[in-house]
């Protein structure tokens, strides 16, 4: 079993504590290596670490076309290790294999983009009222910047929050969840590699109220960019709120898969299950629940139990398998929960419903693709995020219904619309609260669109050009180059 340790200014470094946590491979369900249970004290050191890369170190002085280029061979390195970074995604998080060499190409995409952006951030000149001042701004590094992450994506998480901080010229230290942080600080020890200076991104591990508050808490720290749960976001927000630090929030969602009567319905049915089925329905854009225009309802759900029948749960290593485990122990045991709590409700289970047995299963966390129907919209089921292989089907009447049952919840996160009439796409996509809507498709990301949540959902957004933006602060710049004293300026600030 490998042993790993935090990585702070460029090596690793053993825990303060002298102690480590097992990480579990969910298939096997058995530990498979140890990660630092870092505390305060590690939490100064990599902080430290980034802030003295930030003012004392060869980054500081970078040019951005030289950030740029580092960006890019960090790209270069992810694509030279897709078989060993895929493997350890598998193992430490029970992802398909199948899917990750496609995740972790689009991970070195994620890198190319921002590297490519790095040297194209510009200040302006501002036109001035005053006589004889030119102003300028220019966009500045916020300085060292804290990223809390969720267990369910880790090297994509990182990419998308470290690519466009270190283009803005940024330092990181990075928490990622207890219960994936192998490929981070496996990635971390690549980007040295690539030229990346000492310290610039950092990669500590261990609990949250141990090690996660302490960074949130710490004074160098500029900005808190966090993937994880509305309630632990709270938490997070305050902490940050405290010290005026500014915050991105990619929160949770219960998004809303909403089918129109005249939608190609083939079409609509591989988004429904891969919406819901994709990654064991572990994701923040799960489109948990269906809604289905009623004319069409029982149409529809025959189709769905059929394609839902032939989803194939099993060993996430196995390139055929469509479904692997639950990743963690107590993310299984709340899925299993929330079946019973929809029971107890008077939903109707049509499909699974109870723990995956069969030939590939193994380790106790496997649950099979599970549908309900007579589900209320005020139902928990329909209210509470799942993340887990849970679909609720919903009926609707028509298009204000469909919004109003869309909308009726605290998340805002994504929605998928499926219809064959183009002027109703765009006028539900509009009346949508959510920060992504997918029209005749779901689950498409990309690293180019913008991303994030409205209402409980989140704060601000990452991929795209607007991700960098998070990560700078405008300075404003006025110069006299009157050869007389400027007149004096009474507005009261
Ligand atoms: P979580 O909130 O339990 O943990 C997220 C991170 O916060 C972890 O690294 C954890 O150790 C850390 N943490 C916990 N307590 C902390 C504290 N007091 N101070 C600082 N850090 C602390 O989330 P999770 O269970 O790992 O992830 C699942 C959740 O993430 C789901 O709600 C899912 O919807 C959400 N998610 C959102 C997105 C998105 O982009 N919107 C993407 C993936 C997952």
């Amino acid at each position: 079993m490998k042993t790993y340790s935090h990585w702070i200014a460029g090596q690793f470094q053993e825990p303060a504590s002298g102690e480590w946590l097992d990480t579990v491979d969910p298939y096997q369900g058995e530990p498979w290596a140890k990660i630092p249970k870092g505390n305060a004290i590690d939490a100064s050191a990599a902080v430290s670490a980034a802030k003295t890369a930030m003012t004392n170190g060869p980054w500081a002085t970078m040019s951005a076309t030289a950030r740029g280029k580092i960006l890019r061979r960090i790209g270069d390195i992810t694509l030279g290790n897709i078989d060993q970074l895929a493997q350890m995604e598998v193992r430490d998080n029970g992802k398909l294999l199948a899917e990750m060499s496609g995740a972790i190409k689009n991970v070195a995409e994620i890198w190319y983009y921002y590297a490519g952006l790095a040297d194209k951030i510009e200040g302006s000149v501002m036109p001035m009222e005053k006589a004889g001042i030119v102003g300028l701004t220019s966009r500045e590094p916020i300085g060292v910047v804290l990223a809390l992450t969720a267990w369910n994506a880790p090297l994509n998480f990182l990419a998308l929050k470290c690519a466009p901080a270190l283009a803005a010229g940024c330092s990181v230290v990075i928490k990622p969840s207890e219960f994936s942080s192998v490929s981070s600080l496996e990635f971390a020890a690549l980007t040295k590699m690539a030229g990346l200076p000492d310290g610039v991104l950092n990669v500590v591990t261990g609990l949250g109220q141990d090690i996660g508050a302490p960074l949130v808490e710490h004074p160098d720290v500029s900005m808190v960019t966090f993937t994880g749960s509305d309630a632990t976001g709270a938490k997070v927000y305050e902490a940050a709120a405290r010290h005026m630090k500014r915050v991105t929030m990619e929160l949770g969602g219960k998004s809303p898969n909403i089918i129109f009567e005249d939608a190609d319905l083939e079409l609509a049915v591989a988004g429904a299950i891969s919406g819901i089925f994709g990654g064991g329905g572990q994701m923040c854009t799960a489109g948990s629940r269906l809604l289905v225009q009623n004319s069409i309802k029982d149409e529809f759900t025959d189709l769905l139990l059929t394609a839902a029948r032939s989803v194939k749960v099993g060993n996430p290593m196995d390139a055929s398998t469509q479904m692997g485990p639950m990743s963690t122990a107590p993310q299984y045991q709340k899925v299993i929960n929330y079946i019973d709590i929809a029971r107890a409700e008077g939903a109707k289970c049509l499909l699974g419903g109870k723990p995956a047995t069969g030939p590939g299963i193994k380790g106790g966390q496997f649950i099979e693709p599970t549908i309900f129907t007579n589900v209320s919209n005020s139902m928990r089921i329909a209210q509470e995020e799942v993340f887990g292989p849970v679909l609720s089907v919903i009926g609707f009447e028509d298009e204000a219904e469909a919004i109003e049952i869309a909308n009726n919840t605290l998340y805002g996160l994504a929605a998928g619309v499926w219809t064959g009439n183009i002027g109703r796409l765009f006028r539900v996509s509009k009346a949508l609260e959510v920060g992504t809507v997918w029209g005749n498709t779901y689950r498409t990301y990309s690293y180019m669109m913008p991303f994030g949540g409205m209402k409980q959902s989140g704060i601000g957004r990452e991929s795209g050009i607007e991700a960098v933006n998070e990560y700078l602060e405008t300075k404003s710049l006025m110069i006299s180059i009157a050869e007389t004293r400027p007149e004096n300026n009474f507005v009261p600030r």
